[in-house]
């Protein structure tokens, strides 16, 4: 398996640490506010990473941290917490905010089937570890007290600007003028922020109330949960510049050593072309998108079709055409299903090893998406190829098995596109109901499903569309 590794600039064959486990660590959301579709883009890409490494037959370790402390309005040190800035124009606490869209943040990630981390840490339950790690820098000589918190000094530091390739003479060059006037470089950070009174979110550390730095928190909970070197570190490309550069500073300054040995990043989503930003009010979630008729899944099949290095362009006229195709897709699988010819394994056999050159090729995953299409279109109908499909969809996530329980015939005799997936969602509901003998329930969504204009007939054979 290759993977494109930032530090090297290069793609790598991935050799693990250890033989059959894998080590990652991925930035996970500030839950300030709702995921917008760009941040989900960037865990749609995580969960495709995990997919192909355990489709290889690795063990994970995952770890996936949820900021809800010290997440500045800038990457930098400017500006107020996000969590407390949301806190305070939603009228609530900052605990409260996070617990409410940590909730909608796993809620949304389930419905993109984005699989749970194995661990997935809240930046506040880490606080003793992250002073540790300040403290050991301190005794190290890699940061300094100001009046108001703790800064790493990158004058210690060699090797600044390795992962996005650039000198701390440049970024002097280019420095703004700095707020806080005390630090010896403007590019030195905040490893811990002395709190004012009035400050929500602070605890005790031996230089009074305060607050942990955004970077540190990543690096504290890499350290906690897998050690002091890892495998993988995945974020997206604006993390590149500043939170990543700070990681390595923090760690290997403090460990003295190397701690991660890829760092595998994802392009940004554009809207129109453009930077999605709340003034330019595109910041879409995921409800947003339900209410103009668009589906997670939907939302994720769109993922699927640009390579995870490109930008990906969203347009609500793109994503309608990602519709249709998945619609269609859903068609073709339900057909094979069904299908009664028989084909040769040597014919099966040469999809399936192109589809794993391509998940293995730097996830190479629209190439894969084209094969798996060419697959279902030049075949002859066939439960041979269903079987495939099946497993190709273990690494894309797209539902494709909910035909499962589906009679051919639920296509009807015009071909209109019956498989829609508001209709296959409503038509699981009702299964589940049935099985549950919440016989109300199945009766009710039977009965949405007839004002839509379809009626089902329950056979041996599956779940079939009355003509
Ligand atoms: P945040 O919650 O702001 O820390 O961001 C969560 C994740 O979303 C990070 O990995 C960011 O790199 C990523 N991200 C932010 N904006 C975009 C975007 N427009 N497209 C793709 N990923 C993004
Ligand atoms: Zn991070």
């Amino acid at each position: 398996m290759k993977l494109y590794n930032t530090l090297t600039a290069k793609k790598e064959d991935f050799k693990p640490i250890h033989k059959k486990e894998v080590s990652i660590y991925s930035c996970g959301p500030t839950v300030y506010n709702y995921a917008h579709i760009g941040n989900l883009r960037t865990y749609v890409f995580m969960d495709l990473l995990r997919r192909v490494l355990k489709y290889n037959g690795y063990i994970l370790n995952h770890v996936m941290n949820i900021t809800d402390v010290g997440h500045l309005v800038s990457d930098g040190d400017d500006g107020e917490d996000k969590m407390v800035k949301g806190a305070r124009e939603q009228k609530k606490t900052p605990w409260e905010i996070a617990a409410y869209y940590t909730k909608v943040f796993l809620e949304d990630i389930e419905s993109l089937n984005i699989e749970k981390t194995e661990i997935i840490p809240k930046a506040t339950d880490n606080i003793e570890e992250m002073i540790h790690f300040v403290n050991g820098l301190l005794e190290k000589g890699f940061a300094y007290e100001l009046e108001d918190g703790i800064y790493f000094d990158l004058s210690k530091f060699e090797g600044y600007g390795k992962l996005s390739k650039i000198n701390l003479d440049d970024l002097l060059a280019g420095a703004r003028v700095e707020v806080n006037q005390g630090k010896k470089h403007p590019a030195d950070f905040a490893l811990w922020k002395k709190a004012p009174k009035e400050h929500i979110m602070q605890w005790d550390s031996p230089w009074g109330k305060g607050y942990p730095g955004w970077h540190i928190e990543c690096s504290a909970m890499a350290r906690r949960y897998l050690g002091e070197v890892f495998d993988i570190h995945t974020g997206g490309v604006d993390h590149i510049p500043v939170h990543h550069e700070n990681e390595i500073a923090q760690s290997e300054g403090l460990l003295g050593k190397k701690t991660v040995n890829y760092w595998v990043h994802g392009e940004f989503m554009l809207v129109d072309n453009g930077k999605m930003s709340k003034s330019l009010g595109n910041t879409y979630t995921l409800q947003d998108l339900k209410e103009k008729g668009i589906s997670p899944i939907i939302f994720r099949y769109f993922c699927l079709n640009a390579h995870y290095r490109n930008k990906l362009n969203f347009t609500f006229e793109s994503i309608q055409s990602a519709k249709v195709s998945y619609e269609r897709l859903l068609k073709e699988v339900l057909k094979h299903k069904d299908g009664e010819q028989e084909i040769p394994q040597e014919v099966l056999g040469e999809f399936v090893q192109n589809f794993e050159l391509a998940i293995n090729d730097d996830l190479n995953i629209p190439k894969a998406v084209g094969i798996l299409w060419t697959m279902v279109r030049s075949l002859e109908k066939s439960k041979e190829v269903y079987k495939v499909l099946m497993n190709m969809d273990k690494i894309l996530g797209l539902g494709l098995d909910r035909v499962e329980g589906l009679s051919k015939k639920f296509i009807d005799k015009d071909q209109k596109n019956q498989v829609t997936e508001e209709i296959l969602n409503l038509v699981q509901k009702r299964e589940e109901a049935r099985k549950n003998k919440d016989w109300k329930l199945a009766d009710s969504i039977r009965d949405e499903l007839m004002q839509k204009g379809i009626t089902l007939k329950d056979t041996p054979n599956g779940v079939e569309i009355c003509q």
